[in-house]
């Protein structure tokens, strides 16, 4: 038994959140966490919407709304959006809390105390027109490396480049296409060369990482440049130093705040559960696991920036020091980092307008339809391209014919004939095969799950129901009529009931809803497949821009998961006649989802 951290990327509260976000790592987060608890571990899930930055003041001036109050609307509507999908995080939060806000400021310190936070003068851009800084990704301009007339201020999408906003020839705001002016400021900036080499031998003991993250690692930590940590700006956490801490002006950079949610999250979540260092089990001992689970276009942050601020905090880069308030905090066991989503084959994208909404996906549609796509067909390793036509094609072929089948013969052959589960005779071979074959994918798909091949490890489970499936078709037990042949149906209705417990546990982890129906069809009572929950609770300090208000948090009691094992079932359990599990969808789905996207375009 470990502690395990499950990190969550933090969603950003500008806007609601589309498919293309949860594929990537909240519903492969909730798939690994689900799995690790049912394998006996002390799972911790976090994470928050992320409520700084100028996208949110962006989003704000466009409604006419504050900036809490905008982060206070789509933090509500993406924390709906992530319970509808049963996500199962221990705590799921906010940027804008007073723990948050507490818990940066003791980071920044520690590393300013250790000297890794270094002031400088550099050029920052303003909108002439409103004074306000403009982000990096708002100027848009000619890449000086490649040409491309449509790079960004942070990087050129054409050539893959990093870029400053003055790299860029003839820039110009995409908020207002005005010409950027350039100005002076001091800044705070992160000492990222002074962790290079403890970054490298760190990252050479990081054993079965995906080989994109370490290519991408390594890449980088051959040319790390300090990197900015405050801006220009009123909306953020404050500078925790004499003469910057009350200026409206400056504030730290929202990525910088950002990465330190999942600390943050940490400590609330101790500090709710009435023991407020439980977080230390989590984050202080060296045998505790923490898995990252993001984009990959956070890759940066997760495998090279975070660690080198625990590093920094724990006084371990080449100036020394000694650990932070907090006290000094592991690195990441493992960064997990998926790939991208593409819609019908065009980049999902909320500024292209070409993107399905997770709400408006799941009014239509069953959660665990969208899980089991993710699951079997996400962009797990390589981009990916969801289309209504694969997805109606997988949620009836796979999803409907073969599982949902399986379960529907079983249990209402069984509740018809024997009112319940019958007893299991003599067993054949051809019986203990199919026992044998289910009980074995435990090993097989858990072992898959804990190494973040999620894909492969559905296919074993859909394996293990193809083989149910085949064991019926060919034993036919609707044709064994007759009181002498009785008891050979009663044997082969138990065998398959039995196969049916055994996958529906196997799947649980990708389809808690449908595990949690299948539990109950059985004659099972209780929760099987936990559930999240919404609490609205107040803030804890009062001291951060959420003030002394209430707010939403996703929680739950995820404590009683079932054990990642076969489980025999009990004779003589009554059956009812099955509702069915999964929902057939009309082909026409497809032209009506797409003449939708078309509208929308
Ligand atoms: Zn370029």
């Amino acid at each position: 038994m470990s502690h395990v951290l499950t990190a969550v990327a933090w969603p950003y509260a500008n806007g609601p959140r589309h498919i293309g976000h949860v594929s990537g790592f909240g519903v492969p987060a909730d798939i690994f966490s689900r799995y690790m608890r049912m394998a006996g571990h002390d799972v911790l899930m976090v994470s928050g919407t992320d409520e700084h930055g100028t996208p949110i003041l962006v989003q704000s001036d466009n409604e006419g709304l504050t900036a809490i109050e905008a982060a206070d609307k789509y933090n509500r509507v993406i924390v709906e959006d992530l319970v509808a999908l049963g996500l199962t995080y221990d705590l799921f939060t906010r940027t804008t809390t007073g723990n948050h806000y507490q818990v940066v400021q003791e980071i920044f310190t520690a590393l300013y105390d250790n000297g890794y936070i270094l002031p400088k003068t550099t050029l920052g851009a303003i909108s002439p027109s409103t004074g306000r800084t403009l982000p990096d990704r708002y100027i848009e301009g000619t890449c000086p490396i490649c040409g491309y007339d449509g790079a960004r201020g942070d990087q050129c999408d054409n050539c893959g480049n990093q870029l400053d906003p003055t790299d860029l020839i003839n820039p110009v705001s995409r908020i207002n296409g005005e010409t950027p002016k350039f100005v002076e400021e001091e800044h705070f900036f992160l000492d990222l060369p002074a962790f290079a080499d403890a970054l490298g031998a760190w990252l050479d003991t990081r054993d079965g990482w995906r080989p994109n993250v370490v290519r991408f690692t390594r890449n980088l930590l051959g040319d790390l440049k300090p990197r900015a940590i405050s801006r220009d700006l009123d909306w953020g956490v404050p500078v925790p130093l004499d003469g910057w801490r009350d200026r409206k002006d400056k504030r730290l950079y929202v990525w910088f705040d950002a990465v330190i949610g999942y600390l943050s999250a940490s400590i609330e979540w101790a500090r709710r559960s009435g023991d407020p260092d439980a977080w230390r089990q989590w984050w202080q001992d060296p045998q505790a696991l923490s898995y990252y689970f993001m984009g990959k276009d956070n890759i940066v942050f997760h495998s090279e920036i975070w660690p080198a601020m625990l590093l920094g905090n724990n006084g371990g880069g080449t100036k020394g020091g000694k650990p932070g308030a907090l006290g000094a905090l592991e690195l990441p066991t493992e960064v997990v980092s998926s790939e991208f989503l593409t819609m019908e084959g065009r980049k999902f994208s909320s500024s292209r307008r070409v993107v399905i909404y997770v709400r408006d996906f799941l009014a239509r549609y069953d959660a665990d339809a969208l899980r089991y796509f993710f699951a079997v067909a996400g962009p797990e390793t390589q981009d990916t391209d969801f289309t209504w036509a694969e997805f109606v094609r997988r949620n009836n072929d796979e999803l409907v014919a073969s599982w949902g089948n399986l379960v529907n013969r079983a249990v209402a052959m069984a509740a018809k004939n024997f009112g319940g589960i019958p007893e299991a005779g003599e067993l054949t071979d051809v019986d203990r095969e199919l026992l044998e074959t289910t009980r074995a994918a435990f090993a097989a798909v858990g072992d898959l799950i804990s190494r973040h091949r999620q894909k492969a490890a559905i296919g074993e489970a859909m394996k293990a129901v193809a083989a149910a499936n085949k064991y019926v078709s060919e034993s036919e037990p609707w044709k064994l009529k007759g009181e002498e042949n009785r008891a050979r149906q009663g044997t082969i209705l138990h065998v398959t009931l039995q196969a049916v417990a055994d996958c529906k546990t196997l799947l649980a982890p990708f389809l808690p809803h449908s595990s949690q129906k299948i539990h109950e069809l059985l004659g099972g009572t209780g929760v099987f497949a936990a559930m999240p929950r919404i609490e609205e609770v107040p803030d804890l300090d009062g001291t951060g821009p959420i003030g002394e208000r209430t707010y939403p948090v996703i929680t739950g009691d995820y404590t009683g998961a079932p054990a990642w094992e076969s489980t025999p079932i009990k004779v003589g359990t009554p059956l009812d006649k099955p509702v069915p599990i999964f929902t057939k969808l009309d082909p026409s789905v497809v032209d009506e989802e797409l003449a939708r996207l078309e509208a929308e375009e």
